[in-house]
């Protein structure tokens, strides 16, 4: 899970946006487009552009930091956390600059189900955004940036695409980035038909739709099922996998283990791990990082 470590803030700037609409995808998936005044500076790389976003706590109308500069990372994380911003990953969809927006496509997960309603902050907090509300990103101001992983070396012979609802905006993205003559497979499950959308490419695209609700399978599991029984082009490949993170695991072990891809070759990262929220992983990474793991 390299996505949740804590990020540096350059080539990355603080924003303060606020929502100008939002738009139902299909039973999944809710597009936020957002705006803000210094707009103007946030200079996305395309493809799975990553950022922070941070919601600000329910009782609060914007996001609270003691600080956000260049120590804003140890200072949000001494605030009290009943007190200090939520902090989360996400991709941005697409950068438009007349007018100066952004749209962000939020994975819903349960948020809105009526039955027993799921989610966790953020995927409630888009449900429930609205015109005007206000939050603040962490997101590059240079296009060149560390938040981009899809690279794929020279000399490659065609890309393999996988991923769930929570890759699908980096999918597209990179879709949508490929120059034309590039070949492009795609695997992308969804829970539901409706799901689906358009993905448009000069690339020489072929994209499976797995969709979950047929036999209602475990989360991942017809994405490993696809690609073990795929026939996959000759050549050089380039891998990029991004989801759940047992799913990815399980996915990049077959490709490299099994399918002889070169492991550098495979870009793989965890977007989320089922029972597991955004502070719960990113807990785990800094007590790996300093070594307190396990105490
Ligand atoms: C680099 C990067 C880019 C990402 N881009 C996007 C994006 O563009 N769009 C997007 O929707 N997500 C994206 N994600 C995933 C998103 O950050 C997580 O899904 C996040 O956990 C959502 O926050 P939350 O507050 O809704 O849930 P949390 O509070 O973090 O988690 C609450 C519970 O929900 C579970 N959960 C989290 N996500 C899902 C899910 N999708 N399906 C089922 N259960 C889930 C958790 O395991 C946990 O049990 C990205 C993640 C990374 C690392």
């Amino acid at each position: 899970m390299t996505a949740t470590a804590a990020p540096t803030a350059a080539p990355f700037r603080f924003f303060d946006v606020q929502v100008v609409r939002t738009l139902r995808l299909g039973p999944s998936m809710l597009r936020i487009t957002f705006t803000g005044e210094r707009l103007a500076e946030l200079a996305s790389g395309g493809r799975d552009q990553r950022f922070k976003l941070f919601l600000p706590q329910p009782h609060q109308a914007a996001p609270v930091f003691d600080d956000m500069g260049d120590g804003w990372y140890a200072a949000w994380r001494g605030q009290d956390p009943a007190e200090r911003p939520l902090m989360r990953s996400y991709t941005i969809r697409e950068q438009r600059h007349d007018p100066a927006e952004f749209d962000v496509d939020f994975a819903l997960h349960g948020a809105d189900d009526p039955a027993s309603p799921g989610g966790g902050p953020a995927s409630r907090w888009a449900l429930r955004a609205r015109p005007g509300d206000r939050l603040t990103v962490l997101a590059p101001a240079v296009e060149d940036n560390g938040g981009v992983d899809f690279r794929p070396p020279p000399g490659t012979d065609w890309i393999l695409l996988t991923g769930d609802e929570t890759a699908l905006p980096a999918i597209a993205g990179i879709l949508a980035w490929l120059s034309p003559g590039t070949v492009a497979k795609v695997w992308i499950e969804v829970g539901h038909e409706g799901d689906r959308q358009p993905l448009p490419s000069f690339a020489d695209t072929e994209v499976d739709w797995l969709v979950r609700d047929h036999a209602a399978p475990r989360h991942g599991e017809p994405a490993v099922d696809a690609l073990r029984a795929a026939e996959l082009p000759e050549g050089t490949p380039y891998a990029w996998i991004a989801g759940e993170a047992g799913t990815v695991k399980a996915v990049r072990r077959h490709l490299v283990g099994e399918r002889g891809f070169d492991r550098r070759a495979v870009k793989f990262t965890g977007y989320w791990r089922r029972g597991a929220s955004e502070e719960e992983l990113l807990a785990e990474l800094t007590a790996a990082a300093t070594g307190t793991a396990g105490k």
